[in-house]
C-alpha cells in the first residue's frame, strides 16, 4: 500500500460517507419543503371528496428494508400535499375510479454499485480500523507494515556503523575489558579460527537501568567497526502467535548476510523470561520466541562470525536455558559506578560545555553516591539548563549542585504554600533528623537541611551523603539509620506534644530496615541466623510483590516482636538524644525557619554552639 493508494482509499471512504448521508437525509427533507404533509385519513377524506387532481405513488422501499410508500399529489386548489402509507395496494385503482390522474413510480432502486458499497461499508470500515491499529501497534512508521509481520524490525547500522567508541563510555573498565575479546574476534575472525579458539557467541550485559549497557553495546560495534543490528526484546512480543519467532528467524538470517556483525537485543527479559511461567500454559507466544532465539544461538556454527549481545537488568528472571554454556555464556556485569567511575562519567558529559572555574569534578563525584550514568548525564544537563535560565555564560558549581538535588529529590517547589505552623513543624522535624545524624557515631554526614518543598512528596528533607561507597554495613550502623529515620517524628513529639502525618515515609523505611535485619540479615538475637521468607516472582510484572512465608505463625509473631523491639530501642535512643539537646534543637530549627536551607558547614558551626553571621553572602 503506497501513499497514493492510501490517500485514494481515504477519499473513497469520504465520498461514500457523503453519498450515503445525502441518500438517507436529503431526499425526504427536500420533499418536505415543497409539500404539505397531511395524515393518511385526511388524504382519504380529500380523495372521497374528489378534491384530488393528481396523485403520484412512490414506493420508497429500500432493498431488504420495508418502509412506507410516499403518496404525493395536488389538490383541486393547487395545494401540494404529501402523506405516507405502509400498504398502497388498491389505492391506485380507487383513486383512478375517482377520476384522479394517477402515476405510480417504479420502486426506487439504488444502483447496484451503491448497494454493494453501502452493504460493504461497515466491513471496509472495520478492516480499515484493524489495519490502522496493527500499524500503530508496530510503532507506525513504514507503510508496508501489514505485509511484513514476520520481518525483523532491527535497525541496521550498516553504512553508518555506530561511530561511538569506548571512550564515550566511562567508568566500566572491566566490562570494556571483557568485550575487548569479542571485538578482537570480529575484527579478525580468521586469526581466532586458525588457532581453534572458541569465541563466545552470546554476551549478556547485566546491570541496573541507566548504567550504560545499551551504550556499551553500541560502542563495542563502533570499536569493532562492524554492522550493528539493534533491536529490543519487546519488539518480538506481538499479539499474533508465531510472529516473534518469525522475526527472530528473519533477524538472524539478515545478520548472516552481513557478518561479521553484532546483533544486539536490548531488554531481553521481555522475551527471555522463565518459560512456563506465563499465562498461556506451555505454548504462549513468548515461549516460542525464546525457543527460536535458543535455536538460532545453537545454530551459530564455527563458521559464523556473528556475536549476539543482549542486555537486561533482571538476570534473575531469565530462563536458565538462555544462560547455559554455549548460549549466553559470557556475563558482563555493568554495575553502578563508584566515585572514580562517576568522576569519569561526569567528565564525559561535561566535555562540550562551558564551566566556571569553581567547578570541582571530584566534589561532584563524591556527592552523587548511587547515581548511574544516565542520572549523571541528566544532572549535568539540569545544571546547564539552570545556568541558561539565569543567563550565565558558564555553568557554575551552584548550578550543578542544584542539578544533583533535582535528580535526587526532584525540583524545588517554592510555589507550594505552607502555613507558618506547618513550616515550624517541618523545621523541627528536619532538624531532629539532622541533630541525631550529627550525634550518632558513624552516620553519614549531613550535607544539607532544607524546608523548601521538593518533588511531589517531600515537604522538607535532610540530605545525608556517605563519604565513600559502601558495600558492607554493620548492625550498629543500621540501628543508627533507623534512629535517624525516627528522629523526625520524635522531634515533633517532644516539641509539640503531638505528631503529624509527615513521618509516614520515615516510618515505612524504618520498619522495612528493621524487618530486613530480622528476616534477611540474621541480626536479631532472638531469631538467629536464619533467612526467613522466600521472595516470590510476580510472573506478570516480573517483580517481587509478595513473599512466601516459609515459617510458622509462631515465628511470624516472633519476627513482629523483634521488629518492634528494634524500632522501640531506636526510638528511645532518638528521644534521649533530642531531649538532651533540646536547646540545640530549638536553636537550629529557628535558624532553619528563617533561612529555609542550612548547609553542612553552617550546621557544623551551629552544632558547636556558634552563632551564624546575621546575613549570608547570598542574602538568604
Ligand atoms: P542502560 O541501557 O544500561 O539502561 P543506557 O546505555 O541507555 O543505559 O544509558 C543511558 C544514557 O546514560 C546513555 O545514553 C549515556 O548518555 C549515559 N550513560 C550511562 N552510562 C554511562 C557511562 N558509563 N558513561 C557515559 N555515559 C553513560
Ligand atoms: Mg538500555
Ligand atoms: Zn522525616
Amino acid at each position: 500500500m503506497n501513499k497514493v493508494v492510501k490517500n485514494l482509499g481515504l477519499y473513497l471512504v469520504l465520498v461514500l460517507v457523503v453519498v450515503s448521508m445525502v441518500n438517507s437525509y436529503l431526499t425526504p427533507e427536500e420533499v418536505q419543503k415543497q409539500y404539505d404533509e397531511i395524515s393518511y385519513s385526511q388524504f382519504l377524506k380529500e380523495l372521497d371528496a374528489g378534491r384530488i387532481k393528481i396523485l403520484q405513488i412512490r414506493n420508497n422501499t429500500v432493498p431488504g428494508e420495508s418502509s412506507s410508500a410516499v403518496i404525493q399529489g395536488e389538490l383541486a386548489d393547487g395545494q401540494r400535499f404529501l402523506t405516507y402509507r405502509l400498504d398502497v395496494s388498491g389505492l391506485a385503482d380507487r383513486a383512478a375510479a375517482k377520476g384522479v390522474t394517477v402515476t405510480v413510480e417504479a420502486p426506487q432502486r439504488n444502483s447496484w454499485v451503491m448497494t454493494l458499497l453501502t452493504s460493504l461499508f461497515p466491513t471496509l470500515l472495520l478492516i480499515g480500523v484493524w489495519v490502522y491499529f496493527m500499524n500503530s501497534m508496530q510503532g507506525g512508521g513504514g507503510p508496508s507494515r501489514l505485509m511484513s509481520f514476520g520481518r525483523s524490525k532491527a535497525k541496521l547500522f550498516l553504512d553508518n556503523k555506530p561511530k561511538i567508541k569506548f571512550d564515550a563510555v566511562a567508568g566500566c573498565d572491566e566490562a570494556k575489558e571483557e568485550l575487548q575479546e569479542v571485538i578482537h574476534f570480529l575484527k579478525d575472525p580468521e586469526k581466532f579460527k586458525k588457532l581453534g579458539a572458541k569465541v563466545p557467541k552470546g554476551v549478556l550485559l547485566v546491570g541496573p537501568p541507566g548504567t550504560g549497557k545499551t551504550l556499551l553495546a553500541r560502542a563495542a560495534a563502533g570499536e569493532a567497526d562492524v554492522p550493528f543490528f539493534c533491536t529490543s526484546g519487546s519488539e518480538f512480543v506481538e499479539m499474533l502467535v508465531g510472529v516473534g519467532a518469525a522475526r527472530v528467524r528473519d533477524l538472524f538470517a539478515q545478520a548472516k548476510k552481513y557478518q561479521p556483525c553484532i546483533i544486539f537485543i536490548d531488554e531481553i527479559d521481555a522475551v527471555g523470561r522463565h518459560r512456563g511461567a506465563g499465562l498461556g500454559g506451555g505454548h504462549d507466544e513468548r515461549e516460542q520466541t525464546l525457543n527460536q532465539i535458543l535455536v538460532e544461538l545453537d545454530g551459530f556454527d564455527d563458521n559464523s562470525n556473528t556475536v549476539l549481545i543482549a542486555a537486561t537488568n533482571r538476570p534473575d528472571i531469565l530462563d536458565p536455558a538462555l544462560l547455559r554454556p554455549g548460549r549466553f555464556d559470557r556475563h558482563i556485569v555493568v554495575d553502578r559506578p563508584d566515585v572514580k567511575g562517576r568522576e569519569e562519567i561526569l567528565k564525559v558529559h561535561m566535555k562540550e560545555k562551558q564551566f566556571a572555574d569553581d567547578v570541582d569534578v571530584s566534589v561532584l563525584a563524591r556527592s552523587t553516591p548511587g547515581l548511574v550514568g544516565a542520572d549523571i548525564e541528566n544532572l549535568v544537563n539540569e545544571g546547564a539548563l539552570l545556568a541558561a535560565r539565569k543567563d550565565k555564560e558558564k555553568i557554575t558549581m551552584e548550578d550543578l549542585e542544584e542539578g544533583i538535588e533535582r535528580v535526587m529529590a526532584g525540583p524545588e517547589r517554592k510555589s507550594r504554600i505552607i502555613n507558618d505552623h506547618e513550616k515550624k513543624i517541618i523545621a523541627y522535624h528536619e532538624t531532629g533528623h539532622a541533630i541525631v545524624a550529627k550525634i550518632l557515631p558513624g552516620a553519614d554526614p549531613v550535607h544539607k537541611i532544607s524546608i523548601i518543598p521538593r518533588g511531589h512528596a517531600a515537604l522538607g528533607y535532610t540530605l545525608q551523603l556517605p563519604e565513600e561507597d559502601r558495600f558492607l554495613i554493620s548492625k550498629s550502623e543500621l540501628m543508627n539509620r533507623i534512629s535517624i529515620l525516627l528522629s523526625g517524628r520524635v522531634s515533633e513529639e517532644i516539641v509539640f506534644n503531638d505528631v503529624t502525618s509527615g513521618a509516614a515515609n520515615d516510618l515505612e523505611k524504618a520498619t522495612e530496615t528493621a524487618r530486613q535485619m530480622v528476616t534477611q540479615l540474621g541480626m536479631s538475637d532472638a531469631l538467629g541466623l536464619v533467612k526467613l521468607g522466600k521472595k516470590r516472582e510476580e510472573i506478570f510484572l516480573g517483580r517481587d510483590i509478595s513473599e512466601d512465608r516459609n515459617y510458622s505463625e509462631e515465628v511470624a509473631y516472633a519476627i513482629d516482636k523483634e521488629v518492634k523491639k528494634i524500632i522501640d530501642d531506636c526510638y528511645e535512643r532518638s528521644k534521649e538524644i533530642l531531649t538532651e539537646h533540646r536547646a540545640l534543637l530549638d536553636k537550629i530549627a529557628g535558624v532553619l525557619l528563617e533561612r529555609e536551607v542550612i548547609d553542612a558547614e553552617e550546621l557544623d558551626k551551629l552544632m558547636h554552639e556558634d552563632d551564624l553571621p546575621a546575613v549570608r553572602q547570598d542574602g538568604r
